[in-house]
């Protein structure tokens, strides 16, 4: 996703937070597409909507494809994005796209699309994909101050995807299928009456995240069974009374190797360096500043493009929290917020490449990436972590035991 690149005529404002607009992103420029949907002030903002943003790459295509099955020629045309996922009645090609794979992880196919019953409330892209309060709301460029009822729907929201993500880790062992690890999360957020909020958002394909070793994030569970010293990331985020709440954590499948054992610790402490530091007051753009300093310490490096957010009605909005050092997001910390943090950290070098399906992120040079995420809610003293481990929460952290 290499980047926007230089706008001569400056009268256009930034889709993410509307402030003069320097950058375009290049594929939308490629495509012809309304300069006005693809300006962007910094890198930082074009790299935050990117994950939103390439959404509008897909409806241009589809709309130059039409609708039916694809034939060779279009499917060559279609292939850098996950379009031929969809057009493949959601499972991947048969045959693997020519692709320049980093590391030994390959894509498996993806089972049908699960049911939703009837009495479950849905967030506005379940049924056609397309998210459509989300990425116009005007809380894409202001920080919303929750409301007391809002904190207490936030709350039992976030309780209840850290219950659906304990179920996950309690599934974590060798030959079990990532498959089935997605559909015991859908299932038991159906069971508490919610919606899987990544379920066809933007047509992501399934219920939940399930990053394996090499992938960075957003990885599409599949058929391929987890083998004997995995890592795998699973990201979970329902909705519930009208709100959604997110979090994730990077587990261990049998023996891991000592490289990856330090990196998922590290990564789980970086999470806990930066949620010791929220408070109101706070730059945003501290956090990447303390992050960065502990994964480089232990010799890793942080991605840069995937950003933590804010949360509540929407899944996405503002703030847009960068994990890396030195970033020049803008703004404070104050009570009533709501929003995630959620590293990404890798044994190797930080920059990441995209898969053929448009989702899953992995890293430049194959080495493992991992990965933890919190909600959190800024209160008057300093922070509570919504989304925050139980007494019943699977005991899978060595270094949490004392
Ligand atoms: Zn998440
Ligand atoms: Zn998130």
């Amino acid at each position: 996703m290499g980047g926007g690149s230089d706008v001569t005529e400056t009268k256009l404002t930034c889709v993410k937070c509307g402030k003069p607009a320097h950058l375009q992103c290049p594929k939308c420029m490629e495509l012809k597409l309304p300069r006005e949907g693809a300006a962007f002030c910094t890198q930082d903002c074009f790299k935050a909507s990117w994950s939103m943003h390439k959404s509008v790459h897909l409806k241009a295509k589809l709309s130059t494809i039409g609708t039916g099955v694809p034939n060779e020629q279009n499917f060559e045309t279609i292939n850098d994005g996950w379009l031929y996922c969809i057009k493949k009645g959601r499972a991947r090609a048969p045959k693997l796209p020519h692709f320049d794979w980093t590391g030994s992880l390959r894509p498996y196919p993806i089972s049908p699309y699960r049911i939703v019953p009837t009495h479950i409330d849905l967030p506005d892209w379940a049924l056609d994909g397309i998210p459509k309060t989300e990425p116009n709301s005007d809380l894409q460029h202001v920080v919303e101050i929750k409301s007391s009822e809002q904190i207490e729907k936030m709350r039992e929201c976030c309780l209840i995807a850290r219950k659906v993500l304990d179920v996950a880790a309690g599934m974590i062992q060798p030959s079990v299928t990532t498959d089935e690890i997605d559909r015991a999360v859908h299932d038991a957020t159906i069971a508490a009456g919610a919606y899987p909020s990544p379920l066809n958002y933007h047509f992501f394909p399934k219920s939940c995240c399930t990053s394996v070793n090499e992938v960075i994030c957003h990885g599409i569970p599949d058929a391929r069974k987890l083998e004997d010293g995995d890592i795998i990331n699973v990201d979970v985020t329902v909705y519930y009374k009208g709100v959604h709440g997110d979090l994730n954590e990077t587990y261990f499948v049998g023996n891991v190797d000592e490289t990856s054992r330090r990196l998922v610790q590290c990564t789980y402490e970086c999470l806990e360096k930066a949620i010791a530091i929220v408070k109101p007051g706070v730059r945003f753009r501290e956090i990447g500043d303390v992050i960065n300093r502990h994964a480089s310490m232990s010799g890793f490096s942080v991605v840069k493009s995937y950003c933590g957010h804010g949360i509540g009605e929407l899944f996405h909005c503002a703030p847009n929290i960068p994990h890396y050092g030195r970033n020049k997001i803008v703004g404070i910390m104050k009570a009533g917020q709501t929003f995630t943090i959620e590293p990404m950290i890798n044994a190797g070098v930080w920059r990441d490449k995209m898969w053929p399906d448009g989702w899953t992120a992995v890293t430049g040079d194959g080495k493992c990436s991992a990965q933890f995420e919190h909600t959190l809610l800024v209160t008057e003293t300093g922070v509570e972590v919504l989304t925050a481990r139980l007494p019943s929460s699977p005991d899978v952290y060595p270094w949490l035991k004392l």
